[in-house]
Protein backbone atom coordinates (compact mmCIF):
# COMPACT_ATOMS: atom_id res chain seq x y z
CA UNK A 1 0.00 0.00 0.00
CA UNK A 2 1.73 3.52 -0.55
CA UNK A 3 2.35 5.70 2.01
CA UNK A 4 -0.63 8.24 1.00
CA UNK A 5 -2.68 5.75 0.71
CA UNK A 6 -2.06 4.39 4.50
CA UNK A 7 -2.64 8.20 5.71
CA UNK A 8 -5.71 8.58 3.85
CA UNK A 9 -7.21 5.09 5.22
CA UNK A 10 -5.56 5.89 9.15
CA UNK A 11 -7.51 9.24 8.78
CA UNK A 12 -10.45 7.89 7.65
CA UNK A 13 -10.78 5.20 10.45
CA UNK A 14 -9.70 7.89 13.14
CA UNK A 15 -12.45 10.74 12.08
CA UNK A 16 -14.98 7.92 11.42
CA UNK A 17 -17.72 10.33 12.72
CA UNK A 18 -16.59 13.59 11.24
CA UNK A 19 -18.40 14.84 7.81
CA UNK A 20 -17.57 12.74 5.20
CA UNK A 21 -15.39 16.14 3.26
CA UNK A 22 -13.18 15.96 5.96
CA UNK A 23 -12.14 12.34 5.90
CA UNK A 24 -10.04 13.67 2.87
CA UNK A 25 -8.19 16.34 4.89
CA UNK A 26 -4.57 15.63 5.51
CA UNK A 27 -3.75 18.88 6.36
CA UNK A 28 -1.22 20.11 4.63
CA UNK A 29 -3.87 22.99 3.47
CA UNK A 30 -1.71 24.29 6.54
CA UNK A 31 1.21 24.69 4.84
CA UNK A 32 0.84 28.57 3.74
CA UNK A 33 0.10 29.45 7.23
CA UNK A 34 3.62 27.38 8.59
CA UNK A 35 5.86 29.28 5.89
CA UNK A 36 3.92 32.59 7.31
CA UNK A 37 5.00 31.86 11.18
CA UNK A 38 7.68 30.60 10.46
CA UNK A 39 9.13 33.55 7.98
CA UNK A 40 7.01 36.22 10.37
CA UNK A 41 9.59 34.49 13.32
CA UNK A 42 12.53 34.65 11.26
CA UNK A 43 11.86 38.23 10.29
CA UNK A 44 12.63 39.59 6.84
CA UNK A 45 15.27 41.75 5.18
CA UNK A 46 15.65 43.96 2.27
CA UNK A 47 18.69 46.10 0.98
CA UNK A 48 17.96 49.14 -1.30
CA UNK A 49 20.51 51.15 -2.89
CA UNK A 50 20.04 54.51 -4.17
CA UNK A 51 22.60 55.98 -6.74
CA UNK A 52 22.60 58.85 -9.07
CA UNK A 53 24.52 62.42 -9.18
CA UNK A 54 24.96 63.98 -5.96
CA UNK A 55 22.21 66.70 -4.77
CA UNK A 56 19.37 64.58 -6.42
CA UNK A 57 17.22 64.49 -3.37
CA UNK A 58 18.55 60.72 -3.13
CA UNK A 59 18.43 60.74 1.04
CA UNK A 60 15.85 62.78 1.44
CA UNK A 61 13.89 60.51 -0.52
CA UNK A 62 14.84 57.53 1.51
CA UNK A 63 13.63 59.06 4.95
CA UNK A 64 10.75 60.00 3.30
CA UNK A 65 10.25 56.55 2.23
CA UNK A 66 10.69 54.85 5.43
CA UNK A 67 9.78 57.97 8.01
CA UNK A 68 13.38 57.54 9.48
CA UNK A 69 16.51 59.93 9.63
CA UNK A 70 19.02 57.74 8.11
CA UNK A 71 21.41 60.44 7.80
CA UNK A 72 21.45 62.59 10.96
CA UNK A 73 24.95 62.08 11.56
CA UNK A 74 25.90 62.87 7.77
CA UNK A 75 28.31 65.10 7.33
CA UNK A 76 27.72 67.74 4.66
CA UNK A 77 30.92 68.46 2.36
CA UNK A 78 31.60 71.65 0.73
CA UNK A 79 31.95 72.54 -2.81
CA UNK A 80 36.32 71.73 -2.29
CA UNK A 81 35.52 68.53 -0.57
CA UNK A 82 33.44 67.39 -3.02
CA UNK A 83 35.36 68.31 -5.97
CA UNK A 84 38.19 65.90 -4.41
CA UNK A 85 35.96 63.13 -3.03
CA UNK A 86 36.40 59.74 -4.46
CA UNK A 87 32.57 57.91 -4.54
CA UNK A 88 32.11 56.32 -1.40
CA UNK A 89 29.84 53.92 -0.34
CA UNK A 90 28.10 54.24 2.79
CA UNK A 91 25.70 51.28 4.33
CA UNK A 92 22.77 52.38 7.15
CA UNK A 93 20.45 49.41 8.54
CA UNK A 94 17.48 49.83 10.54
CA UNK A 95 15.31 47.71 12.28
CA UNK A 96 11.55 48.51 11.73
CA UNK A 97 8.60 46.27 13.05
CA UNK A 98 5.34 46.52 11.64
CA UNK A 99 2.26 44.38 13.16
CA UNK A 100 5.00 42.21 14.82
CA UNK A 101 6.72 42.01 11.63
CA UNK A 102 10.22 42.49 11.50
CA UNK A 103 12.16 44.28 8.88
CA UNK A 104 15.95 44.27 8.50
CA UNK A 105 16.01 47.47 6.19
CA UNK A 106 19.56 48.37 4.84
CA UNK A 107 19.94 51.57 2.72
CA UNK A 108 23.16 51.55 0.34
CA UNK A 109 23.90 55.41 -0.48
CA UNK A 110 26.18 56.36 -3.61
CA UNK A 111 27.39 59.92 -2.38
CA UNK A 112 29.38 61.86 -4.43
CA UNK A 113 28.55 60.68 -8.16
CA UNK A 114 28.71 63.79 -10.49
CA UNK A 115 30.39 65.76 -7.74
CA UNK A 116 34.03 64.79 -8.95
CA UNK A 117 35.68 66.53 -12.60
CA UNK A 118 36.82 63.06 -14.26
CA UNK A 119 33.32 60.55 -13.77
CA UNK A 120 34.77 57.94 -16.36
CA UNK A 121 33.64 54.59 -14.78
CA UNK A 122 31.58 56.19 -12.07
CA UNK A 123 29.93 53.52 -11.48
CA UNK A 124 32.73 50.86 -10.76
CA UNK A 125 32.46 51.22 -7.04
CA UNK A 126 28.83 50.49 -7.10
CA UNK A 127 29.25 47.39 -9.41
CA UNK A 128 32.45 46.71 -7.12
CA UNK A 129 29.89 46.80 -3.52
CA UNK A 130 26.72 45.09 -5.29
CA UNK A 131 29.54 42.17 -6.82
CA UNK A 132 31.10 41.82 -3.38
CA UNK A 133 27.58 41.47 -1.44
CA UNK A 134 27.41 38.22 -4.43
CA UNK A 135 30.70 36.95 -3.26
CA UNK A 136 30.12 37.35 0.13
CA UNK A 137 26.69 35.11 -0.22
CA UNK A 138 28.23 32.67 -2.40
CA UNK A 139 31.44 32.37 0.11
CA UNK A 140 28.93 31.69 2.83
CA UNK A 141 26.70 29.39 0.85
CA UNK A 142 29.69 26.96 0.59
CA UNK A 143 30.76 27.60 4.15
CA UNK A 144 30.66 25.69 6.78
CA UNK A 145 27.65 27.39 8.75
CA UNK A 146 25.05 28.36 6.05
CA UNK A 147 22.23 27.81 8.21
CA UNK A 148 22.54 32.12 9.30
CA UNK A 149 23.90 33.36 6.47
CA UNK A 150 23.53 37.04 6.29
CA UNK A 151 21.98 38.37 3.02
CA UNK A 152 23.20 41.77 2.00
CA UNK A 153 22.73 41.25 -1.71
CA UNK A 154 21.27 44.48 -2.98
CA UNK A 155 17.70 43.80 -3.76
CA UNK A 156 16.80 47.17 -5.80
CA UNK A 157 18.44 50.01 -6.99
CA UNK A 158 16.81 53.50 -7.18
CA UNK A 159 17.94 55.38 -9.71
CA UNK A 160 17.86 59.19 -9.78
CA UNK A 161 17.82 60.90 -13.38
CA UNK A 162 17.68 64.62 -12.85
CA UNK A 163 14.61 66.94 -13.76
CA UNK A 164 16.61 69.51 -15.43
CA UNK A 165 17.48 67.96 -18.86
CA UNK A 166 15.62 66.49 -21.65
CA UNK A 167 15.51 62.89 -21.11
CA UNK A 168 19.12 60.66 -20.13
CA UNK A 169 22.23 61.97 -20.20
CA UNK A 170 25.15 59.55 -21.38
CA UNK A 171 26.28 58.85 -18.24
CA UNK A 172 23.03 57.94 -16.86
CA UNK A 173 22.66 55.49 -19.91
CA UNK A 174 26.23 54.25 -19.04
CA UNK A 175 25.43 53.59 -15.28
CA UNK A 176 21.93 52.09 -15.75
CA UNK A 177 23.16 49.54 -18.13
CA UNK A 178 26.42 48.90 -15.94
CA UNK A 179 23.82 47.97 -13.38
CA UNK A 180 21.20 46.48 -15.30
CA UNK A 181 22.57 42.71 -14.99
CA UNK A 182 23.48 43.31 -11.71
CA UNK A 183 20.68 44.51 -9.77
CA UNK A 184 16.80 45.42 -10.26
CA UNK A 185 16.99 49.18 -11.57
CA UNK A 186 14.00 51.06 -10.92
CA UNK A 187 14.78 54.82 -12.57
CA UNK A 188 13.13 57.63 -11.01
CA UNK A 189 12.52 61.42 -11.93
CA UNK A 190 14.22 63.05 -8.82
CA UNK A 191 12.47 67.04 -7.86
CA UNK A 192 9.56 66.69 -9.46
CA UNK A 193 8.48 69.64 -7.93
CA UNK A 194 10.65 71.61 -10.12
CA UNK A 195 7.78 70.52 -13.33
CA UNK A 196 4.70 70.41 -14.49
CA UNK A 197 2.46 67.95 -14.92
CA UNK A 198 3.16 68.05 -18.59
CA UNK A 199 6.21 68.70 -18.25
CA UNK A 200 6.51 65.67 -16.44
CA UNK A 201 4.28 63.58 -18.79
CA UNK A 202 6.67 64.43 -21.55
CA UNK A 203 9.56 63.53 -19.52
CA UNK A 204 8.38 60.03 -18.57
CA UNK A 205 7.23 59.16 -22.04
CA UNK A 206 10.49 60.32 -23.65
CA UNK A 207 12.29 58.30 -21.10
CA UNK A 208 10.64 55.33 -21.75
CA UNK A 209 11.64 55.50 -25.26
CA UNK A 210 14.83 56.57 -24.77
CA UNK A 211 15.60 53.34 -22.16
CA UNK A 212 13.56 51.04 -24.77
CA UNK A 213 15.91 52.80 -27.52
CA UNK A 214 18.90 52.17 -25.66
CA UNK A 215 18.13 48.68 -24.84
CA UNK A 216 18.13 49.54 -21.20
CA UNK A 217 16.52 46.79 -18.78
CA UNK A 218 14.95 47.81 -16.22
CA UNK A 219 13.39 46.17 -13.56
CA UNK A 220 9.76 44.82 -15.11
CA UNK A 221 6.82 44.62 -13.22
CA UNK A 222 5.84 40.77 -13.00
CA UNK A 223 2.14 40.57 -14.83
CA UNK A 224 -0.62 40.53 -13.03
CA UNK A 225 -2.78 37.23 -12.55
CA UNK A 226 -5.71 36.65 -14.45
CA UNK A 227 -7.88 35.71 -10.92
CA UNK A 228 -6.58 39.04 -9.20
CA UNK A 229 -9.37 41.49 -8.08
CA UNK A 230 -10.67 44.29 -10.75
CA UNK A 231 -9.33 47.14 -8.05
CA UNK A 232 -5.73 45.58 -8.10
CA UNK A 233 -5.42 44.54 -12.05
CA UNK A 234 -6.52 48.43 -12.37
CA UNK A 235 -3.67 49.57 -9.25
CA UNK A 236 -0.91 47.29 -11.26
CA UNK A 237 -2.31 48.94 -14.93
CA UNK A 238 -1.84 52.50 -12.90
CA UNK A 239 1.88 50.98 -11.48
CA UNK A 240 2.72 50.17 -15.12
CA UNK A 241 2.03 53.69 -16.55
CA UNK A 242 3.59 55.51 -14.04
CA UNK A 243 7.18 54.81 -14.66
CA UNK A 244 9.61 56.08 -14.06
CA UNK A 245 7.75 57.45 -10.91
CA UNK A 246 8.45 61.16 -10.59
CA UNK A 247 9.06 61.95 -6.92
CA UNK A 248 9.34 64.58 -4.33
CA UNK A 249 11.28 64.28 -0.95
CA UNK A 250 10.84 66.10 2.41
CA UNK A 251 12.02 65.94 5.63
CA UNK A 252 9.55 68.14 7.42
CA UNK A 253 6.41 68.04 8.30
CA UNK A 254 4.08 71.07 7.30
CA UNK A 255 0.46 72.15 7.87
CA UNK A 256 -1.83 71.43 4.51
CA UNK A 257 -5.38 71.68 4.84
CA UNK A 258 -5.39 71.30 8.63
CA UNK A 259 -3.53 68.16 8.59
CA UNK A 260 -0.09 67.94 9.37
CA UNK A 261 1.70 66.09 6.31
CA UNK A 262 5.22 65.76 5.02
CA UNK A 263 5.78 68.18 2.42
CA UNK A 264 7.94 71.44 0.95
CA UNK A 265 6.77 74.27 2.09
CA UNK A 266 7.37 77.80 -1.08
CA UNK A 267 6.41 81.04 -0.81
CA UNK A 268 3.32 80.01 -3.04
CA UNK A 269 2.26 77.19 -1.83
CA UNK A 270 2.77 73.24 -0.36
CA UNK A 271 4.15 70.35 -2.43
CA UNK A 272 2.43 67.56 -0.26
CA UNK A 273 4.88 64.18 -0.66
CA UNK A 274 2.31 61.42 -0.24
CA UNK A 275 -0.64 63.36 -2.35
CA UNK A 276 -1.18 61.39 -5.81
CA UNK A 277 -2.12 64.43 -7.60
CA UNK A 278 1.65 66.13 -6.42
CA UNK A 279 4.18 63.03 -7.18
CA UNK A 280 4.39 59.31 -7.67
CA UNK A 281 5.80 59.11 -4.14
CA UNK A 282 3.07 56.69 -2.91
CA UNK A 283 3.08 54.61 -5.53
CA UNK A 284 6.89 53.96 -5.50
CA UNK A 285 6.38 53.33 -1.56
CA UNK A 286 3.50 50.99 -2.38
CA UNK A 287 5.35 48.73 -5.23
CA UNK A 288 8.94 48.80 -3.15
CA UNK A 289 7.07 47.92 0.05
CA UNK A 290 3.38 46.55 0.04
CA UNK A 291 2.93 44.79 -3.41
CA UNK A 292 6.38 43.94 -5.10
CA UNK A 293 9.17 43.70 -1.93
CA UNK A 294 9.21 39.72 -2.63
CA UNK A 295 9.60 39.95 -6.59
CA UNK A 296 12.43 42.07 -6.44
CA UNK A 297 13.97 39.55 -3.75
CA UNK A 298 13.03 36.56 -5.96
CA UNK A 299 14.64 38.04 -9.09
CA UNK A 300 17.76 39.07 -6.88
CA UNK A 301 18.44 35.52 -6.05
CA UNK A 302 16.69 33.39 -9.09
CA UNK A 303 18.42 35.77 -11.80
CA UNK A 304 21.33 38.32 -10.71
CA UNK A 305 22.59 36.04 -8.21
CA UNK A 306 22.53 32.94 -10.51
CA UNK A 307 24.29 34.86 -12.87
CA UNK A 308 27.00 35.98 -10.66
CA UNK A 309 27.35 32.26 -9.80
CA UNK A 310 27.29 30.70 -13.03
CA UNK A 311 29.83 32.87 -14.02
CA UNK A 312 31.78 32.44 -10.89
CA UNK A 313 31.36 28.59 -11.75
CA UNK A 314 32.67 28.97 -15.82
CA UNK A 315 36.13 31.12 -14.05
CA UNK A 316 37.12 28.28 -11.89
CA UNK A 317 36.50 25.82 -14.41
CA UNK A 318 38.12 27.76 -17.30
CA UNK A 319 41.40 27.97 -14.41
CA UNK A 320 41.38 24.72 -13.71
CA UNK A 321 41.30 24.15 -17.90
CA UNK A 322 44.42 26.26 -17.74
CA UNK A 323 45.92 25.26 -14.55
CA UNK A 324 45.32 21.46 -15.07
CA UNK A 325 45.85 21.55 -11.42
CA UNK A 326 42.51 21.07 -8.91
CA UNK A 327 42.39 23.77 -6.74
CA UNK A 328 39.89 24.48 -4.05
CA UNK A 329 37.08 26.46 -5.43
CA UNK A 330 36.15 28.17 -2.48
CA UNK A 331 38.55 30.59 -0.44
CA UNK A 332 38.33 28.50 3.27
CA UNK A 333 38.80 30.83 5.89
CA UNK A 334 41.59 29.64 8.60
CA UNK A 335 40.16 28.23 11.25
CA UNK A 336 41.97 28.94 14.92
CA UNK A 337 42.38 25.53 16.74
CA UNK A 338 39.40 23.06 15.76
CA UNK A 339 37.97 21.30 18.13
CA UNK A 340 36.44 17.29 17.84
CA UNK A 341 33.05 19.43 16.65
CA UNK A 342 35.05 21.49 14.48
CA UNK A 343 37.21 18.75 13.24
CA UNK A 344 34.98 16.66 11.85
CA UNK A 345 33.08 19.68 9.76
CA UNK A 346 36.01 20.21 8.48
CA UNK A 347 36.35 16.29 7.55
CA UNK A 348 32.40 16.85 5.97
CA UNK A 349 33.40 20.23 4.16
CA UNK A 350 36.64 17.98 2.60
CA UNK A 351 34.23 15.34 1.65
CA UNK A 352 31.93 17.94 0.08
CA UNK A 353 35.09 19.84 -1.97
CA UNK A 354 35.83 16.22 -3.39
CA UNK A 355 32.83 15.86 -4.79
CA UNK A 356 32.79 19.09 -6.47
CA UNK A 357 36.15 18.35 -7.40
CA UNK A 358 35.06 15.62 -9.22
CA UNK A 359 32.23 17.13 -10.22
CA UNK A 360 34.20 19.98 -11.90
CA UNK A 361 35.99 17.42 -13.37
CA UNK A 362 33.14 15.62 -15.12
CA UNK A 363 32.14 18.46 -15.92
CA UNK A 364 35.35 19.87 -17.72
CA UNK A 365 35.61 16.41 -19.25
CA UNK A 366 32.08 16.53 -20.99
CA UNK A 367 33.22 19.93 -22.34
CA UNK A 368 36.31 18.33 -23.79
CA UNK A 369 34.21 15.97 -25.28
CA UNK A 370 31.75 18.15 -26.79
CA UNK A 371 34.22 20.52 -28.25
CA UNK A 372 35.87 17.08 -30.26
P1 LIG B 1 21.51 63.63 -2.14
O1 LIG B 1 22.87 64.22 -2.19
O2 LIG B 1 21.11 63.10 -3.46
O3 LIG B 1 21.35 62.66 -1.03
O4 LIG B 1 20.47 64.85 -1.89
P2 LIG B 1 19.83 65.39 -0.52
O5 LIG B 1 18.75 64.48 -0.07
O6 LIG B 1 20.90 65.70 0.44
O7 LIG B 1 19.12 66.73 -1.03
C1 LIG B 1 19.84 67.81 -1.57
C2 LIG B 1 19.01 69.06 -1.50
O8 LIG B 1 17.84 68.94 -2.30
C3 LIG B 1 18.50 69.41 -0.10
O9 LIG B 1 18.54 70.80 0.06
C4 LIG B 1 17.06 68.93 -0.09
O10 LIG B 1 16.24 69.66 0.79
C5 LIG B 1 16.66 69.19 -1.54
N1 LIG B 1 15.65 68.26 -1.97
C6 LIG B 1 15.51 66.96 -1.64
N2 LIG B 1 14.44 66.43 -2.23
C7 LIG B 1 13.87 67.40 -2.97
C8 LIG B 1 12.70 67.47 -3.81
O11 LIG B 1 11.99 66.49 -4.01
N3 LIG B 1 12.44 68.67 -4.41
C9 LIG B 1 13.22 69.76 -4.23
N4 LIG B 1 12.86 70.87 -4.84
N5 LIG B 1 14.30 69.73 -3.45
C10 LIG B 1 14.63 68.58 -2.81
Amino acid sequence: MSCWKAVRLVLTQSSGHRHSMEKDYVGFATLPNQVHRKSVKKGFDFTLMVAGESGLGKSTLVNSLFLTDLHKDRKLLNAEERISQTVEITKHTVDIEEKGVKLKLTIVDTPGFGDAVNNTECWKPVTDYIDHQFEQYFRDESGLNRKNIQDNRVHCCLYFIPPFGHGLRPVDIEFMKVLQDKVNVVPLIAKADCLTPSEIKKLKERLREEIDKCGIKIYQFPDCDSDEDEEFKQQDKELKESTPFAVIGSNTVVEARGQRVRGRLYPWGIVEVENPSHCDFVKLRTMLIRTHMHDLKDITSDCHYENYRAQCIQTMTSKMNADKRVESPIPILPLSTPDVATEKLIQKKDEELKRMQQMLQKMQQQMHEQDL
